[in-house]
């Protein structure tokens, strides 16, 4: 095992840690990044800080607001300088016009994804079981679940490597992860740690979202992002998993798929 997975898992035990003490605040990782997790319920969103910026990883709901408002307002004595948004679905973006105003800060999704975000406009992913696929169905008919409909974010930009790079340091990359939708994107920080919006859920044990339009393009992105050095990911839904759950569920997925 080499140096530097070693420290990965000797700062992920420390995380683990850090978590049962404080809902917050789950890691700090070296280069001077801290990150938090919001307490957000239906998507897990996430603060992170250098000496120089602040950076919210996805803005969850429309009816979540508050509670990412309060959760950003908790741990930050500072404003954010930017809203990444992982992909364009409304679980996800739906208050990035609202953090981009109230902070007058600039939002960023991938090309892919811009023109859905400025219009507020998202389809509804395929199921990937019997009940994802039932509630695929079922959305348009739902009165109070819309979930194709958003504010639009009519001043998003395009985020890219360089975008990433200049709030986040050299030590960060963006890369592309399509499967759960074809605009999906991974932030890396320090090839250590992975954010990786909905390629990846953490629900009862669950890793496989329980929605992907492409499903071999999704395994193709876990095994990219399992080519990484990294040894913590962070899904939007649920807690962060360690690299030793995901190369389990992976092999595990991969021969149900018969990849
Ligand atoms: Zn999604």
């Amino acid at each position: 095992m080499g140096k530097r997975l070693k420290s990965c898992r000797k700062r992920q035990k420390k995380v683990e840690k850090a978590r049962t003490e404080e809902v917050n605040m789950i890691i700090l990782s070296k280069n001077g990044y801290t990150v938090h997790q919001t307490n957000s319920r239906r998507c897990a969103c996430y603060i992170i800080e250098t000496d120089k910026n602040c950076v919210l990883i996805d803005t969850s709901m429309g009816f979540e607001k508050e509670i990412v408002t309060k959760s950003l307002k908790d741990v930050l004595p500072k404003k954010i300088n930017a809203v990444f948004l992982t992909h364009s679905h409304s679980d996800h973006v739906a208050n990035a016009k609202y953090f981009s105003e109230l902070f007058n800060c600039k939002v960023y999704i991938s090309n892919k994804g811009l023109t859905k975000l400025q219009q507020g406009h998202c389809a509804m992913p395929h199921g990937t079981n019997s009940i994802s696929r039932m509630i695929r169905g079922a959305e348009s008919i739902i009165p109070f679940y819309q979930f194709t409909q958003f504010s639009a974010c009519p001043q998003a930009e395009q985020l890219n490597n360089e975008v990433v790079k200049f709030y986040l340091g050299e030590s960060a990359e963006l890369i592309e992860t399509p499967g759960h939708s074809d605009d999906s994107v991974s932030i890396l920080l320090d090839d250590c740690i992975a954010f990786v919006g909905d390629a990846m859920v953490n629900n009862f044990g669950m890793l496989y979202p329980p929605f992907a339009d492409d499903e071999k393009a999704l395994i193709d992105s876990w095994k990219l992002l399992l080519n990484t050095q990294c040894d913590l990911f962070c899904p939007a839904h649920g807690k962060p998993v360690s690299r030793e759950k995901f190369v389990k569920v992976y092999r595990n997925i991969k021969k149900k798929l018969l990849l």
